[in-house]
Formats: C-alpha cells, structure tokens, sequence
C-alpha cells in the first residue's frame, strides 16, 4: 500500500490523517516541523458556523457540523451564531444570505436579539441567528484527533520537515506555509488578531458568537473571558505575526457598546496569527502534480470545515472520488476563471 506523508499537524492535516486512517490506510505519517496544533489551529477564534454567502462553503461547513456534533457537547458548544445588522444595506445582506442558508437547509431564524442577557440592541433593524452553529478549542480539538488517529495507527512525527520524508503521496497541508513545497500556488499570509478580556463575572453560559455584520465585529465566551476579533482597517499582508495594540481601544469601546456588561473590562490577552488567503477565500484542494495533493488557503475558516474536508481528501486519495464534491476547490479554477467570491470572512 502505498506510503501516505501528510505535512503539518494543524486542524486540515490531523482531520485529514484521521480519515485516511479511519477509511483503512495503514501506512500514514503526520509530520510537523513544529509541534500539533502550533500554526494558525491554535491561534484560531474557534468559531464554527454555516452562515456564508456561497453555497460550496456552507456545504463544507454542514457536513463539518454532524463530525462536532458527534464529538458531543465537551469539544463542541452549540451556543449558535447571532448576526446583527444596524443598516438598511446590511439587512439586505443578512437576508440574502438567509435565503441561500435556509435553502440549502441550515436552520437560520430572523430572532429578536434581546434573547440574549444583557446584549444592547437598541441599534438592531435585524439579528439572524442559527443555534447549531458553535465554538469550540481549535488546538485541544485538533489534539484529541491526532491522539485518535494515532490509535488508529498513523505514525505523528513532530519536529519532522515533511519533505524529508519517503513517500508516495505527499498531502501539502501546512497553511501559510503551504507555498513551502515547490509547487505554485496562489495563496497570501495575512495577519488577523484575537483579543482576550480579563475573566468577567456572571456571563451567560449560552452566549452565542455575535457578530456585528456591517463591521465584521465579533465576540465569542472563551471560560470567563470574551474573545474578540475585527480584521484590520488596512489589512496585514505577510509573515509576520505581530500584535497591534493601537486598536485594543476600539474594540473594548465596541464590546462595551453592544455587551455593556463588558465596561470598563481591559484586555488581559492578545496573541496574532494567519490567514492563508486565497483570491477568492475559497481553499485550494486536490491534485497538484504526481504524488502531490493540496488542502490549503482556508482564507481564516478552515478549522470549521476541516472535519468534511478531511473525510473528503481521504476518500479521493484512497477510492479516486469522494462523497462531497471537491470540483469548486480546484486549482485550475484560478487559470479557468472559474473563482466564486466567498464574501463572508470575518
Ligand atoms: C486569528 C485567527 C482566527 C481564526 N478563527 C477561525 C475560526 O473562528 N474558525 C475557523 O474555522 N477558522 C479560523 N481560523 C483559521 C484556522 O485557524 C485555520 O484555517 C485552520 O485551523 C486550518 O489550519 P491548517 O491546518 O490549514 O494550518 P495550520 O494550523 O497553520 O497548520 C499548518 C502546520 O503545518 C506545519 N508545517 C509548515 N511547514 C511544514 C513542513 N515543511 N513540514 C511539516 N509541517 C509543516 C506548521 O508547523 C503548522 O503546524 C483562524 C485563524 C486565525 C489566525
């Protein structure tokens, strides 16, 4: 049988390596050149949710949903996702989006907001909301899959550069790092930032992600903290993962607006990470030379689709085809002109 390498232990490569092994690879190796879980995976929000404005990704992220479910409700906390939209135009959006969701059969519902303690929603012309979407510990989660494929026989080698490995079939799944490999590919690191309050008293135990949807604000319960995240005003394109602590201002002044509760709170913790950014936010999956296989370019919701997307890449490397249909992902949709614009990244 043939040798299987798949490179980097992030959430994508430890779904992936879990799948092959599930489906009865026996000759699997997971390599880092770091450590589980050390790139994007353990800096994400943690958010998981089947709201976007393409229908490719709310497939990926439905069929993601049933795997977390099945995990249960310690590594996955169904507390839902509430949008909020305070402009006309951003009502527009919201319901054009709901449309799509709800017609694809994800249970989107137009909510009063004030369902939620202690939430300001005064401005609020509409909230939507879907109660299985959830958070969960993306490094913790990705761990536990690693120590599960494991089990089921995968050699995990961390402080290993994959592409000192023997092999077959190389499985490129190293994120921003995924250009790394010799092969072309069209995808652009870019810095995001999580903010982490100090432990606030007397959160509700079922507060949802909320996300502002003109703003792209959103905050999520982290233990008793609130996590916070906005992407940049001018975005930070490369490498480096630095925090920006000029904004931290604004977005407590945010929080503070829309979660009062929250006033006067500071910022106990700030950590950055990165995006690997494709032109269309969609990620790049599937062949890509002899022996060489790709699941990279994420665009910053790749832990929420890793579940499908590893049980998808494990049935096409091992059967030739998978049950989802992995066509939109291609490579060659970016020579085709074939690229589908997934607007919702948050
Ligand atoms: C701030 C932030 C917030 C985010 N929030 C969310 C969210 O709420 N929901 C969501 O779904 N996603 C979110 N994401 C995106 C998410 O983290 C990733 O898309 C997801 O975890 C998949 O990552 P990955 O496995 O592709 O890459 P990574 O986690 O980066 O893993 C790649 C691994 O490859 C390894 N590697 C690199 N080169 C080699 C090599 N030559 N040999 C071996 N190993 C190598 C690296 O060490 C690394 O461990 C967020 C990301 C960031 C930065």
């Amino acid at each position: 049988m043939a040798r299987i390498v798949v490179a980097g232990s992030g959430s994508v490569g430890a779904c992936i390596a879990y799948h092959l092994a599930l489906l009865g690879a026996r000759d699997v190796v997971l390599a880092d050149r770091a450590e589980i879980a050390s790139g994007s995976t353990g800096k994400a929000m943690g958010g998981v949710r089947q709201q976007f404005s393409s229908a490719a990704e709310v497939r990926l992220a439905q069929e993601s949903i049933s795997f977390f479910e099945k995990l249960g409700a310690f590594w996955f906390q169904q507390v839902g996702y509430l949008f909020l939209a305070t402009t006309e135009a951003g009502l527009a959006d919201l319901e054009e989006r709901r449309e799509l969701q709800v017609g694809l059969g994800v249970p989107v519902e137009q909510v009063d907001p004030r369902f939620v303690p202690g939430l300001q929603a005064d401005d609020v012309l509409r909230a939507v909301f879907c109660a299985t979407d959830g958070v969960a510990d993306p490094p913790a989660l990705t761990r536990e899959v690693v120590r599960r494929a494991a089990e089921l026989g995968v050699d995990v080698k961390e402080r290993t550069d994959a592409q000192e490995l023997e092999r077959d079939v190389l499985v490129i799944a190293a994120g921003a790092y995924s250009g790394d490999f010799g092969v072309d590919l069209p995808i652009r690191p870019l810095a995001r930032q999580l903010l982490e309050t100090e432990p606030l008293e007397g959160l509700p135990d079922h507060l949802p992600m909320v996300v502002e949807a003109e703003s792209g604000f959103h905050f999520r319960r982290r233990d008793d903290c609130l996590r916070i995240a906005m992407a940049d005003a001018v975005p930070r394109w490369g490498f480096e993962e630095s925090v920006d602590e000029s904004v931290f201002a604004d977005r407590l002044e945010r929080l503070a607006h829309r979660y009062p509760p929250s006033a006067g709170t500071t910022i106990a913790r700030a950590w950055a990470g990165l995006y690997d950014m494709t032109p269309d936010a969609h990620p790049i999956i599937g062949p890509v030379g002899d022996g060489l296989y790709v699941a990279c370019g994420f665009s910053g919701h790749g832990f929420m689709q890793s579940p499908a997307v590893g049980r998808a890449v494990a049935e096409e490397l091992l059967h030739g085809e998978s049950s989802l249909d992995l066509s939109p992902y291609r490579i060659a949709r970016f020579s085709e002109a074939t690229t589908f614009p997934e607007d919702l990244v948050l």
